[in-house]
């Protein structure tokens, strides 16, 4: 069986890693893999694809900083020729971006059947591209790896369970990441201060928004007169506070470049806290036993809100700093299980073998 998984941005060369290192382990599959290049330069790809061991992509479209349009459907076309050439048996997505939506659909119309990795999960905020990627990915997905129960509902409340196609409940691939790789963490070359907390900040919504960013930053930097905030700085956020001329030579906030996913265990490892704005980040938070700040008004993850283990905060200056103190004081019960046993690669793939031959795959 072919498999052809196509990915693009960093979060998704972290799950794949997982998925394709069993794919590796089953003589059944073989996989080739599509880099759309969304996220293209050594710290937002080279490197995990370095340290996790990510098998070197046949195909390399280079296709990035482009308007959502042109780059999903330049990816569209591009995914399309791969496709023709290669006759898959399947195509696999992760996730919600850009790369997700146009692997799948370039797959469906040619009707080669796709898998979707992370399926099921709503903001219920349409104004999120992620949002409208995640939605149109799964409803023409024929196989649903769900992370969760609440995902296997969201579906279930769509009617897709009433659909043609398979919806299962394999735990969270970046819970599998997390338990492989947190023995291998190291410590990032730049001046770590022995307490900190960590904030990442990337979403569109925050970013693209001078008055958002600015309201976060100035709770940032309130917060780093009592202890420091450490940033892994994401490429959109950087090109956006240079726009607006942020004076980072003064700024009382930690800036460094992003790190790869082994530095980034690390930092989980030593923080006190996590703010984010991130998706994968709330759950790492939490695999990590770190409490965690939330900059947004909603989180896809909400089964991290309901157990105390995630503060919504949202983007104002006040809301997020008293939301910071008073989770400082929290001590919640870590010992619960939300994201599976560690073993969702492994479910995929048993899964995706499993349909190996068979009709409903071809
Ligand atoms: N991450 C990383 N280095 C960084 C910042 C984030 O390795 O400098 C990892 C983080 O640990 C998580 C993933 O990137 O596993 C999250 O990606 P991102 O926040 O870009 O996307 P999202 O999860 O919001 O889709």
């Amino acid at each position: 069986m072919k498999c052809l998984t196509i990915i693009g941005a960093r979060p998704q060369f972290i799950k794949a890693a997982v998925v394709s290192r069993a794919i590796r382990h089953n003589e059944n599959i073989e996989e080739i893999i599509v880099h759309t290049g969304q996220h293209y330069d050594n710290s937002m790809s080279d490197l995990f694809f370095a340290e996790m061991t990510i098998p070197k992509p046949k195909y390399n479209l280079g296709i990035c900083n482009l308007s959502h349009g042109a780059m999903t459907g330049q990816m569209l076309e591009q995914i399309e020729k791969i496709i023709w050439h290669e006759q898959p048996d399947i195509v696999l997505v992760y996730g919600d971006t850009n790369s997700t939506l146009a692997g799948a659909l370039a797959a469906k119309k040619l009707h080669v059947k796709v898998a979707h990795v992370e399926a099921g999960l709503r903001s219920f905020n349409m104004n999120m591209p992620e949002e409208i990627n995640r939605i149109l990915t799964d409803r023409i997905s024929d196989i649903l790896f769900c992370p969760t129960q609440t995902a296997m509902n969201n579906l279930q409340k769509e009617g897709l369970g009433n659909m043609s196609c398979q919806i299962l409940n394999c735990g969270d691939v970046m819970y599998d990441a997390a338990t492989f790789y947190a023995s291998q963490s190291r410590k990032p070359t730049e001046e770590i201060p022995p307490k900190f907390i960590l904030c990442t900040v990337h979403r569109a919504e925050n970013t693209d928004n001078e008055k958002i960013l600015r309201s976060i930053l100035k709770a940032l930097e309130q917060l780093s007169e009592n202890i420091p905030v450490l940033i892994p700085l994401h490429p959109r956020t950087k090109a956006k506070l240079t726009a607006i001329q942020y004076d980072f030579d003064n700024s009382k906030i930690h800036f460094i470049a992003p790190v790869g996913y082994l530095e980034m265990i690390f930092l989980l490892q030593h923080c006190e806290l996590v703010m984010t704005d991130s998706g994968g980040l709330q759950k790492e938070a939490y695999f990590f036993h770190r409490n965690c700040v939330t900059l947004r008004n909603e989180t896809e993850w909400i089964e991290l809100v309901t157990n105390g283990f995630n503060s919504i905060a949202g983007v104002e200056t006040d809301n997020i700093i008293c939301t910071v103190q008073k989770v400082m004081k929290q001590n919640p019960d870590y010992s619960v299980d939300l994201y599976g046993d560690g073993n969702a690669g492994q479910k995929i793939v048993n899964h995706l073998s499993l349909c190996c031959g068979q009709d409903k795959i071809r």
